[in-house]
């Protein structure tokens, strides 16, 4: 009998397992690959996500972003760019990233048991039940951290279908090598629609991909060729990935009685950048500090984790669907916005080093295009 079984040691579960552990209580972390294990992912950690990290993770960090510059496809537009003076992502190997938080989640005391993979989820009145591939073990309460395709939430009658994107990735030698690349991304709008494609270097490899935040879209797979082409990659010869996006900002439950969902198993990923890996570590810890809450007064019915997540998390991201719902229906109009109102991305990249939020991106939207309009708009 644990205190606490968290499923999956990604960013949320680590986050969650690592606070836990901290605070003394018996923490069970439940993974089923062997770390470090590879992760479809761009490996971009905003500045914003750092809140959140409990560890000195420069030691696997491969590269820190100044940089952005923006391309449009298939647009007679000008490629603009926007540099910082201080770090706007951390670009990250997920297989070292997630190794590292899950030694730092067994440093504090939990107990962190890999290649054990979750087969099913009993939810009763008194405790929680989980079988894995090897043995039965107890709690009093269960976070779910098991990522977009886990099974928690599918078991325990949380899950939201068709609320996810998809995204395409390959880990890539560039012809030119990646020197030329360093502190700087690339991002391609305008291809797909209602998304785009990316190049972050690390220290050796660039992470290439091409993802769309709205579900069930047609393949852009001929796309996703074209764009790897444009920077020399063949993609016929890579070894390509595609793991799904669940959009945050719907209407969704996170919890139930002893059960919490953190990071992508509660569908918390940005619905206008992709961006997921804050969102999981915010989520972990806050799944964290309600189950400390609930076996400090014995009360497991959780209901303030729901409040916790909307309020923190779900919120800016419900705002963050209405604004992807506008710019990516205007791909022309924004790729001259960015010129003549260079204020747009900064407010945006700030927003990523977590100097804004949400609603100031909101605001200026409604400055930019009038308050009737950006309401009538961010409605779809
Ligand atoms: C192509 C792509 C690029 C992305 N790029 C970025 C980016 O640059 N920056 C960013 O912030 N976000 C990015 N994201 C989103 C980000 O990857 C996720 O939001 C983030 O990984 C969520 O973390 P998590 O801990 O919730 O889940 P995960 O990282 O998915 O971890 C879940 C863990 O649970 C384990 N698990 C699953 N099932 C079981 C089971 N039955 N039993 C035990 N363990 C289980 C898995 O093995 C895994 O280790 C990207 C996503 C994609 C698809």
């Amino acid at each position: 009998m644990y205190d606490c079984i968290v499923v999956g040691a990604g960013p949320a579960g680590c986050a969650a397992a690592s606070r836990l552990a901290k605070a003394g209580v018996r923490v069970l972390v439940l993974e089923k690959e062997c770390l470090p294990r590879y992760k479809t992912c761009a490996g971009a950690v905003s500045r914003r996500a750092l809140r959140w990290l409990d560890v000195d993770f420069m030691p696997v960090v491969e590269d820190i972003i100044l940089k952005v510059r923006i391309q449009w496809a298939n647009q007679d537009a000008e490629p603009v760019e926007y540099q910082s003076d201080t770090p706007i992502a951390y670009l990250v190997m997920r297989s070292r990233f997630d190794k590292l938080l899950a030694e730092q989640a067994a440093a504090f005391g939990a107990e962190v048991h890999e290649g054990e993979a979750v087969k099913s989820v009993q939810v009763t009145e008194d405790f929680v039940e989980v079988r894995s591939n090897r043995s039965v073990y107890r709690a009093e309460v269960l976070i779910g951290a098991d990522g977009a395709v886990g099974i928690t939430a599918r078991q325990t009658g949380l899950y939201v279908p068709r609320a996810s994107g998809i995204a395409f990735e390959i880990e890539a030698q560039l012809p030119g090598g990646i020197e030329s690349w360093q502190t700087t991304v690339l991002v391609s709008y305008g291809v797909p629609e209602q998304g785009y494609a990316w190049l972050f270097p690390k220290a050796q490899l660039a992470s290439i991909g091409m993802g769309t935040f709205v579900p069930c879209r047609r393949s852009f797979l001929p796309e996703f060729g074209k764009f790897t082409a444009s920077l020399g990659v063949d993609l016929e010869k890579q070894h390509l990935k595609a793991h799904p996006i669940p959009l945050g900002g719907i209407d969704r439950r996170f919890c139930r009685p002893r059960v919490m969902l953190a990071g992508d198993a509660a569908g918390l990923t940005d619905p206008l950048s992709g961006e997921g890996i804050a969102h999981a570590l915010h989520s972990g810890s806050l799944a964290a500090d309600h189950a400390l809450a609930a076996l400090k007064a014995g009360d497991f019915s959780m209901a303030s984790y729901q409040t916790a997540v909307e309020e923190a998390i779900n919120y800016q991201l419900r705002t963050a669907r209405r604004l992807s719902a506008i710019f990516y229906s205007f791909p022309q109009f924004f790729s001259r916005l960015f010129v003549v109102r260079p204020e747009v991305l900064q407010w945006y990249f700030e927003l990523v080093q977590g100097r804004r939020e949400y609603r100031d991106m909101w605001d200026l939207a409604k400055q930019v295009l009038g308050p009737s309009r950006v309401f009538n708009l961010g409605k779809s």
